[in-house]
């Protein structure tokens, strides 16, 4: 047994001691038998959640009602959760109550797929009513019963699917396949972070997301996901280019939001319901990539205003897009970077003060206009960043009889 599960053990071993059953589950096992290590372990137990919150010191209630306690042990997470069939889904929401049962195997038969729904016991023992392990030996995706159950009962899984199609390169099961294809309507019924959840894994997913990418678009399901409706022909666009470099997540939606020839990037993103940070570097690759379209010499100023890094992400997300070798901008902007003479604002040698001293005005909209000016001097290598320089070069191109800014 890994390292992980050992760590895990003595979690198991108390539930197993004060009279219940414990095994471990979930994406930790599936992994285990794939013969890739990771560190979050789930637990299922027959022990209820109040028992396990007895039992352990450290525990955080964080989903009682679904049966889930965290147990902090040796510096760990462990999500040890109660053996549970899903109540029903209402508006296709989470299920609104869930029932706590005995057996091990009822728990197994709520999950979403075959691969997902073994179990292992404290000695590494393996648990696997419904075949997972067959289905992963040939690399298959499939439901847990009849599909057409199991995405009625819960459309998030169509998403879910195809995310781990992404990330382990498996395929769908021929059945799970068309009736994908028959429920993605239900997507739509389902709040949308969910569903970007699970997209943002499927995008992530090192191994293959071309293919998952190119299989939303062959099973339509893009026409149920925001903003994508009939863009099946950019999708598969995003895709090949996707699989033609490793991209980060947020270079990956600047692509596509490219690709997608999107405007109102804020709409977009709110559609989605992504959060503002991510809104905020894509835009700034969308710049780099834009002004790179129209010039295609970097400017000391768009890198020192965008910063290197999110630069470096446009120029690849350029160069991709235009079949180019990104090795010569890459080494321009390595150099700009290295001569840039400030890298913020406030290592400007001057302040509003001096300004308003020197001009002997107020302040006013004037005041932000002339900082800014001075900055893309120094920026551009115009004027020496030091007070005496910028004050004798600011009076002689602008003296304060003619400060009209
Ligand atoms: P990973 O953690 O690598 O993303 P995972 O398989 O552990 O993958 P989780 O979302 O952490 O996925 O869920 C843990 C387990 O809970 C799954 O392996 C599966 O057995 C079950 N599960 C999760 N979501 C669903 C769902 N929507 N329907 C049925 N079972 C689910
Ligand atoms: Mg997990």
């Amino acid at each position: 047994m890994e390292e992980p599960f050992i760590k895990a053990k003595p979690i198991i071993e108390t539930l197993i001691e004060a009279g219940f059953e414990a095994y471990f589950v979930g994406g930790s096992v599936r992994d285990h038998l794939l013969g890739r290590s990771r560190g979050d372990i789930d637990i299922a137990t027959s022990a209820l959640p109040e028992d396990v919150q007895a039992l352990f010191d450290r525990t955080i209630p964080v989903g009682i009602k679904h049966g889930t306690v965290v147990v902090l042990h040796n510096q760990e997470m462990y999500e040890v959760t109660t053996f549970r069939i899903d109540g029903d889904y209402q508006d296709f929401r989470r299920p609104s109550k869930v029932e706590f049962v005995t057996s091990l195997e009822e728990d197994l038969s709520r999950r979403d797929f075959t691969i997902n729904a073994i179990a292992m016991d404290i000695h590494g023992t393996i648990i696997d009513p419904f075949e997972g392990q067959k289905d992963l030996k040939n690399k298959l995706i499939q439901t847990v019963g009849n599909p057409d159950d199991r995405f009625l009962e819960d459309p998030l899984r169509i998403m879910r699917a195809i995310r781990f199609v992404s990330q382990l390169d498996f395929e769908l099961s021929p059945e799970t396949k068309k009736s994908i294809k028959r429920h993605a309507h239900l997507l739509t019924k389902i709040s949308v972070e969910r569903v970007l959840v699970e997209f943002e894994k499927l995008l992530t997913g090192q191994t293959a997301n071309k293919k998952a990418i190119m299989l939303i678009a062959e099973l339509q399901i893009q026409n149920y996901l925001p903003l994508l409706d009939n863009k099946a022909e950019e999708l598969r666009q995003f895709a090949v280019l996707c699989s033609q470099q490793a991209l980060t997540l947020e270079e990956q939606w600047a692509l596509l939001i490219h690709i997608l020839k999107i405007e109102d990037i804020e709409f977009f993103f709110r559609q989605w319901k992504s959060s503002n940070e991510r809104i905020k570097t894509c835009r700034l690759y969308l710049n780099v990539i834009a002004e790179l379209k129209n010039c295609t010499n970097l400017s000391r100023y768009t890198v020192y205003t965008y910063g290197p890094e999110a630069v470096k992400s446009g120029i690849r997300l350029y160069c991709l897009l235009e079949n180019k070798q990104s090795d010569a901008v890459l080494t321009e902007l390595q150099t700009i970077t290295q001569s840039l003479p400030i890298v913020a604002r406030k290592e400007m040698a001057i302040t509003g003060n001096d300004l308003i001293e020197w001009y002997s005005k107020k302040g006013g909209p004037w005041l932000s206009k002339t900082i800014e000016i001075v900055e893309r001097a120094v920026v551009n290598g115009e004027v020496e960043n030091n007070k005496e320089n910028i004050k004798e070069w600011l009076l002689t191109c602008n003296p304060p009889s003619e400060n009209n800014y």
